[in-house]
């Protein structure tokens, strides 16, 4: 299993960020921690001892955590839960928020890797995104891990953004490069409702590159990374050999999860072989998390339950993701059908239009798939 701790905390909002995140509310950081810890209880009375694989702290800024409240946290978490196999654990940090004190106190509770979100590399875009930092801030909180033998960093980078050209990703990359991170995350920037970006550019007053240019911008990532030797295993995700983040190889392979917090989702197993499971969201605002906690009314959570043929399509919809694609063997240990008999006409007609291929017993995206990937999956879903 895996588990997912939210932070959500942070400095001050981002323009595009419609994550469960608030700023200001430091004050209710160490309550906050009370109830992570109680609800880890909970889970673990209620699941038994089931082995954590990986963990990921996200957020939010989990660095904007008080060194000592994070002891707690790490501390706290290792009495309640199985972390002794645990073989990667990564904790999100903001450029501008890292500190040597936080960063001990993350290692001492068994951080291994550090996802930080640098986006861009010029301050016009990081103040249109609404981020705290500068790329110098990037550049110093990287030296600062690697100087507290922290290697294994990745950092996440954003593209398609209002009044960006290629030059200027293309700038973004090698900034980001010279770095000399282990992984690298490029998103798309999806204007989110109700978040402010959005709402300036619905009105006008911003306004997205092209759509031909921010195709420009992925395929320079593509092929600036693979020259740099970098793997693209995911459709965003591109990592040096053996530096793939596994705790997001799990989420598309449908590895179960535990997540904890005001927001955090759960994937449960109800059934194996065909594979069944739900999935379980805690209540979005820190106030409503908190009372479930307190009152232990944990039907308050929002329950998703996921029959066999939806299971089957989350299979295809998050195997695609990856480019190693969806292997047949185990699409039929999971679900006791072949992938041959739920999707083979359909795989096959959108391989004749070169979106799809087959080799060595595994579907994937072809580069035009990626491109087309929703479209892809909606005649799959037919
Ligand atoms: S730092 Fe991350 S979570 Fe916080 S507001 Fe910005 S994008 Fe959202």
């Amino acid at each position: 299993m895996e588990l997912y701790i939210h932070l959500p905390f942070c400095k001050s909002k981002c323009r595009y960020c419609d994550f469960a995140s608030w700023p200001g509310l430091e004050g209710q950081m160490p309550a906050y921690v009370d109830a992570v810890l109680a609800e880890a209880a909970a889970r673990a009375e209620e699941l038994g001892a089931v082995p954590i694989r990986t963990v990921y702290i996200g957020g939010g800024t989990p660095s904007l955590l008080p060194p000592e409240l994070l002891r707690r946290l790490l501390g706290g978490l290792k009495e309640r839960l199985w972390l002794s196999q645990v073989c990667e654990f990564t904790s999100e940090a903001n450029p501008g928020t890292l500190t040597p004190a936080w960063l001990d106190a993350a290692m001492e509770g068994g951080v291994t890797r550090l996802s930080m979100g640098m986006q861009a590399a010029q301050s016009a875009l990081l103040k249109t995104l609404g981020r705290i930092h500068s790329f110098e801030d990037v550049e110093q909180s990287v030296a600062l891990a690697r100087s507290r033998g922290l290697e294994n960093i990745s950092l996440d980078l954003m593209f398609g953004l209002p009044g960006q050209t290629p030059a200027m990703w293309r700038d973004s990359l090698e900034a980001a490069l010279s770095l000399r991170p282990k992984h690298l995350s490029c998103y798309g920037l999806i204007p989110e409702d109700g978040t402010p970006l959005k709402a300036a550019l619905d009105a006008g007053e911003e306004s997205l590159p092209p759509e031909e240019e921010e195709r420009e911008m992925y395929d320079l990532a593509v092929r600036r990374l693979a020259a740099g030797g970098f793997r693209q295993y995911e459709i965003s995700n591109f990592a040096l050999e053996g530096c793939e983040c596994l705790h997001n190889i799990g989420y598309w392979l449908q590895v179960p999860y535990l997540g904890l917090g005001a927001a955090a989702a759960s994937m449960l197993v109800d059934g194996e072989c065909p594979l069944r499971y739900h999935r379980e969201t805690n209540p979005g605002t820190l106030d409503e998390y908190a009372e479930m906690v307190r009152r232990r009314e944990w039907h308050r959570r929002d329950v998703d339950s996921v029959p066999p043929r939806d299971a089957r399509f989350e299979t295809m919809m998050l195997g695609l993701r990856m480019t190693e694609g969806v292997q047949e063997a185990r699409f039929e240990q999971l679900h006791g059908m072949t992938l041959e008999d739920c999707y083979g006409q359909k795989l096959r007609e959108t391989a004749a239009r070169g979106l799809t291929e087959y080799a060595s017993g595994r579907w994937y995206l072809t580069r035009a798939g990626m491109d087309v990937q929703n479209a892809v999956l909606v005649e799959l879903m037919d």
